[in-house]
């Protein structure tokens, strides 16, 4: 009974996951915008998730690129920062809001860097079942061109521009297939979806994700960063040290609501229904619904029953 209602969820939650992708696709161009945030480190916003370009005497490197209809404009603002061509993209996973300009860039050349796990998400056509009486599109594998050309296990250290930037992989997180990036001399972190500072985060529990590698992950940042660095978030405003801790504390709190919940014997319905997240979050509404975390946390904690 748990297993199947556990799988109902999670192919909901995909679905979201899904159907978000699809309306992005098919919307009109957005303005970038570029702040720089420490010398030739800038953070790009207006895109379907937090863009970094580090820019310098060897061209532009940049850490993640959004959906593919916003490349244009990706590249337009990027030309203001720099007349270099983007030389190396680094995917911090496969999640199509942070890769899918991922074939235009292959196509221009850039050399793209993931974890061996991404290219081999991207490689994969995948498909929700069946369900509810509704039917789901098959998701195809990326182009040849779209996928990362270097990839790598635990940790790459990238010499670029004068800097040592690290990327580093956070296993079994959002994914199976999270790094952060960290530009240690400038002192910026770019997480990905490890953590996003706008609410809520989901766990691809399809790919991978669970609820106790996601707050492993944080300590482990937590304990990278100090208090000037500036901690850029897959999604949402810049943050810090502090931000990263209290979203830790409220992620573990979460957690061990919903974990009481299934001991009790709540379905996920009753989980859902008992709002086990109230007074969590305090900077207003969530960007991502509160329910698609208890969903995904619900599915992890049961599965591992
Ligand atoms: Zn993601």
């Amino acid at each position: 009974m748990v297993s199947c209602r556990c799988l109902r969820y999670t192919i909901l939650a995909l679905v979201l996951i899904i159907v978000t992708s699809a309306v992005a696709q098919e919307a009109t161009a957005v303005r970038v915008n570029s702040i720089e945030i420490a010398k030739d480190v800038h953070l790009l916003t207006g895109l379907d998730c937090n863009v970094v370009a580090v820019t310098g005497p060897e061209s532009v490197l940049i850490i993640d690129n959004g959906s593919s209809r916003n490349y244009e404009s990706l590249k337009e603002e990027i030309a203001k920062l720099s007349s270099d061509p983007i030389r190396i993209a680094i995917n911090t996973h496969f999640h199509f809001d942070h890769v899918g300009a991922n074939q235009a860039l292959g196509v221009d050349g850039t050399t793209i860097i993931a974890h061996d796990n991404a290219r081999r998400r991207m490689m994969t056509e995948w498909q929700v079942p069946k369900t509810l009486g509704m039917s789901y599109p098959v998701i195809p594998p990326y182009p040849d061109v779209a996928l990362p050309t270097l990839t790598f296990d635990h940790t790459l250290t990238v010499h670029f521009n004068g800097h040592e930037i690290e990327v580093i992989h956070l296993p079994n997180a959002h994914s199976d297939a999270d790094v952060v990036v960290f530009v240690r001399d400038r002192n910026v972190l770019h997480t990905g979806d490890l953590y996003l500072s706008n609410g809520f985060p989901i766990l691809d529990s399809y790919h991978g994700g669970t609820i106790d590698g996601l707050i492993s992950a944080l300590d482990a940042l937590i304990d990278l960063v100090d208090e000037n660095t500036k901690v850029v978030a897959g999604h949402g405003p810049v943050s810090d040290h502090e931000g990263l801790r209290e979203y830790r504390q409220m992620l573990a709190v979460g957690r061990d609501r919903i974990s009481a919940l299934i001991e009790e014997g709540k379905t996920l319905e009753e989980s859902v229904e008992a709002d086990p997240l109230a007074g969590l979050y305090s900077q207003g509404e969530s960007w991502l619904p509160p329910k698609l975390f208890i969903w995904t946390v619900y599915v992890d904690l049961a599965r591992r029953r």
